[in-house]
């Protein structure tokens, strides 16, 4: 998506440790008409499937998520990250290694927001060593729900998520992959 591209190589910032900055538009704030073009390609690449509810993650994932969802008029979900030792009764819950935290936290969906009906498309910001989607999809698949796909901002396209969640036969669609970061030139380079 050239748009998406365009704006990550004006003013995407590059971090130690492999880690994309986008605060300016995407991750602190946000530029909702470029979420609502995100939505429109999202809708466009998943044409044709039967998707009746997003799911996404808290935090980050939201704003984007409410945004896609509103183009698919469809409810959005997002999963909670907790700490909390003994997670109450009727949740669905799996653990998720953080990449930009590094650590391992429960992330809880209730119940009666998620089930045997549902067929439902996974968005997120990131797509790094897969984490956070494997988390989700197991979150669906614990649920019963019937998982359509995933949509992904921002894709890292040198850590393992993207091979990972393929080699599963999730039907993944990412809008920037990006191939490699230079910390020190800040140069991006996206793959095609
Ligand atoms: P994964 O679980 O795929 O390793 O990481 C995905 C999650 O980590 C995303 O939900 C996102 O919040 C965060 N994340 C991973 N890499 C980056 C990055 O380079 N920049 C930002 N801002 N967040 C990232």
């Amino acid at each position: 998506m050239k748009l998406l591209k365009d704006r990550i190589r004006k003013d995407g910032k590059i971090k130690e440790g492999n880690v994309l900055k986008v605060d300016s538009f995407l991750n602190h704030q946000m530029d909702v008409n470029l979420f609502h073009e995100i939505g429109k390609e999202f809708k466009r690449r998943f044409e044709g499937e039967e998707i009746n509810k997003i799911l996404t993650i808290e935090a980050s994932g939201i704003g984007i998520a409410c945004v896609v969802a509103e183009v698919f008029n469809v409810p959005v979900v997002f999963a909670k990250k907790t700490q909390t030792k003994n997670i109450a009764g009727d949740v669905y819950t799996t653990k998720v290694e953080s990449f930009t935290h590094s650590r391992v936290y429960d992330i809880i969906v209730a119940k009666e927001f998620l089930g045997k009906d549902d067929k439902v498309l996974i968005i997120d910001d990131f797509l790094a060593n897969g984490k956070a989607l494997e988390g989700l999809a197991q979150l669906i698949e614990d649920s019963g729900a019937t998982l359509i796909g995933a949509g992904i901002v921002i894709e890292k396209g040198f850590q393992i998520g993207g091979d990972l969640i393929r080699s599963r036969g999730i039907h993944l669609e990412s809008l920037a992959i990006v191939d490699s970061m230079d910390e020190k030139t800040g140069e991006i380079l996206f793959r095609d």
